[in-house]
């Protein structure tokens, strides 16, 4: 998906604005892996081999995203991830 498009896209929820963290792009440019934010619901939307996931949380599957979260977890700068949500926290500490 072109990093253009991308940018015209808002949160299907609340209509806020998402923020784009690109994680591997194509040699034109065109994003493969990455994920998109909410800013307003803090909702996490995935996009993967080029398209976005940005289905009601009802249609998502957390064991298919949940993989993918694990991997690109230096990307989410210290937050955790709760119920589609990128949320501010220590997970990692608490299993301490
Ligand atoms: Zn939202």
């Amino acid at each position: 998906m072109r990093q253009e498009t991308i940018k015209k896209l808002c949160c299907p929820f609340d209509k806020a604005e998402i923020n784009l963290t690109v994680i591997t792009k194509d040699i034109e440019g065109n994003i493969i892996d990455g994920f998109l934010t909410c800013n307003e619901c803090k909702r996490i939307y995935p996009i993967v081999k080029g398209i976005p996931i940005m289905s009601p949380d009802e249609y998502r599957e957390l064991k298919m995203e949940q993989p993918l979260i694990d991997k690109w977890k230096h990307h989410l700068k210290g937050k955790s991830y709760e119920n589609f949500r990128l949320v501010a926290g220590n997970s990692e500490n608490k299993s301490f």
